[in-house]
């Protein structure tokens, strides 16, 4: 009796860590009817949450904390985007070790760049580099919307059994993202005009302030691919104390040192500069938190700057 027993437990627990393996579940959600999304940061992978509803399963490789324009994909990374029936990726260089995979998955199924669906000419330039663009387009809301709709027609392409609900769906959460562009722009007026400076590790507020007047300043450039020197330090310092800028921002991507050591150098001149807070910039907060999701970070965001700068 006791033999039959353990031996139906033994299987019970073979069965379950069967199911719950990579591939194996991404095979029961097939079953279902799922459409298996994989995308790199968690921004995208919100809009096809939002987007596809119930008909879609999405994992995004990049979590909280994750620097993309450094990220090699992992041997588990190739395994889920094999995977998947579908990805999705930012592009204009900002998965930087990833351009050969995403070529190489195109081949088999749609692998889309959602922001270099947006028109060239609403992309800022990149300061070091004439050819090539700013990718962090998720801080202009407009140009976000652009993706979104890209997210939405690019599943009815693919499912468009499903076309009117990836339309409702988008609808809402278009929407939605208008609203939190306006809480951000009467947010951000209230920071007065002189002070509306942002100074975070690398440039990845481009579009962010080009979308609400605020002046942007990084220590490293649009890649964290590049070092920052003395120099960049020194001359960061000099624009804070001779400006009087009284607040500089971490980012929960990138290591706390660069801008520690801008902080140290404005000690050393006398001028004291406090660390404004915590920003999400390449990759959101911890998943089943406000910050997880795109809206919650964005509006995180808002309120550490303003409450910092005003
Ligand atoms: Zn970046």
């Amino acid at each position: 009796m006791l033999k039959k027993w353990l031996l139906m437990l033994m299987s019970i627990v073979l069965f379950s860590v069967i199911g719950t393996g990579c591939a194996g579940s991404n095979e029961a959600k097939k079953e279902e009817g799922k459409i298996i999304v994989t995308t790199t940061i968690g921004q995208i992978a919100d809009i096809v949450k939002n987007v596809g509803g119930e008909h879609v399963e999405v994992t995004a490789l990049m979590g909280p904390g994750v620097d993309p324009h450094l990220y090699q994909a992992s041997q588990g990374d190739i395994q889920k985007l094999s995977n998947a029936d579908m990805i999705f990726y930012n592009g204009l260089h900002l998965e930087g070790k990833m351009g050969e995979i995403f070529e190489k998955m195109g081949k088999d199924k749609p692998t889309v760049a959602v922001a270099e669906a947006i028109p060239a000419e609403k992309l800022l330039k990149s300061a070091d580099d004439a050819n090539a663009y700013d990718p962090h387009v998720w801080f202009d809301i407009d140009l976000w919307s652009i993706a979104v709709e890209t997210v939405r027609d690019e599943l009815s392409k693919f499912d468009p059994k499903h076309e009117e609900d990836y339309k409702k769906n988008a609808e809402t959460y278009l929407q939605r993202l208008q609203e939190v562009k306006a809480y951000a722009e009467e947010q951000i007026a209230q920071i007065p005009e002189e002070s509306r400076v942002l100074i975070t590790a690398h440039d990845a507020f481009g579009y962010f302030g080009h979308a609400y007047g605020i002046e942007v300043m990084g220590l490293q450039g649009l890649s964290t691919d590049s070092e920052y020197g003395l120099k960049d330090v020194q001359s960061l310092v000099e624009t804070i104390v001779s400006r009087n800028i009284k607040a500089v921002f971490i980012e929960s991507s990138i290591s706390e040192k660069s801008i520690k050591a801008v902080v140290e150098g404005a000690k050393k001149r006398g001028h004291t500069v406090n660390i404004g807070g915590e920003l999400f910039s390449d990759a959101m907060g911890e998943e089943g938190t406000e910050e997880g999701t795109y809206i919650g970070m964005y509006k995180h965001n808002i309120d550490t700057i303003v409450s910092a700068l005003k």
